[in-house]
């Protein structure tokens, strides 16, 4: 996986190098499976898995950018977005000389199924109030994050991808986390995580908004407002996505007095392993 610069107004593109460069624009259109991931596709072509680094680029203030890749599947690295927060960190983000438009939220859109919930507000900037409830060991957990502020490469982009061993095999079994290991993954058992220390006691919900700042990057551009989510997950998300785009009254294009930004150059060597030090490559 390669990231390149891009002009001001791209937005986030993916681009399959395997095959003739075919290019997937990260929007809400191209949405296409979500269970366990988020995944894009075109025309055929499928992109699996954006979630980690989309939230990371949106994290980071990244607007434009192109991501290379020469398969299906973006790597998984720790189950964090710590590496590309890294990665970016040691490329450098180059301000662009148009400002910065977002998508502003005017009203309330909701999304409720069963006792799940989602909703985005209107409010300045991008915050976030994420609750979950899961089977013992992690229960109940709820986190508000205030993008503003500055703190996701700190308070967000540590928190790591969860799973249970005892669903392990049934999630193999249906082709999922093939490559989950301890490594990736924060491993629960009944007592707690088999590979800790955990990275924060509330890990999993920080996790959690990692996902929602991920997948409601779909949107096409950054979130001006305030959003709720109770025992979401990508589906949800992403849905939230289709009816606040959909929903036409509910929100404006505006533009802030922040320059958009681009990745400068290009984290290399983003596959398979976790990086101890970023690897990288100029353009
Ligand atoms: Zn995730």
């Amino acid at each position: 996986m390669r990231l390149l610069p891009a002009p001001a107004g791209s937005g986030i593109v993916f681009r399959r190098t395997d095959l003739d460069n075919f290019e997937i624009p990260a929007i809400g259109r191209n949405v296409a499976k979500v269970s366990y991931a988020t995944s894009l596709m075109r025309q055929g072509v499928l992109i699996q898995t954006t979630e980690h680094l989309l939230s990371a680029l949106i994290g980071m203030g990244v607007d434009n950018v192109i991501v290379e890749l020469d398969n299906l599947e973006l790597p998984i690295l720790d189950g964090s977005a710590q590496p590309y927060v890294d990665a970016f960190s040691a490329a450098g983000i180059r301000t662009q000389r148009r400002r910065r438009e977002t998508i502003r939220v005017l009203r309330a859109v909701e999304v409720r199924e069963g006792d799940k919930f989602i909703g985005v507000y209107p409010g300045s900037g991008y915050s976030i109030q994420y609750a979950i409830e899961f089977p013992a060991p992690i229960g109940y957990q709820s986190a508000f994050v205030d993008l503003a502020a500055e703190t996701y490469g700190v308070a967000i982009a540590p928190a790591r991808t969860f799973g249970y061993k005892a669903d392990e095999q049934r999630l193999r079994d249906m082709g999922l986390i093939r490559g989950a290991s301890p490594e990736n993954a924060i491993i629960l058992g009944s007592h707690g995580p088999e590979n800790g220390p955990l990275r924060f006691a509330d890990e999993y919900v920080r996790h959690k908004v990692l996902d929602l700042i991920g997948d409601l990057a779909l949107a096409g551009k950054r979130i001006e407002g305030h959003v709720v989510a109770e025992r979401a997950g990508h589906a949800m998300h992403t849905a939230l996505v289709s009816r606040l785009l959909k929903d036409r009254s509910a929100w404006e294009l505006a533009h802030v007095p922040v320059q958009s930004s681009a990745a400068e150059a290009a984290p290399a060597n983003l596959a398979g392993e976790p990086l101890t030090s970023p690897m990288l490559m100029g353009v």
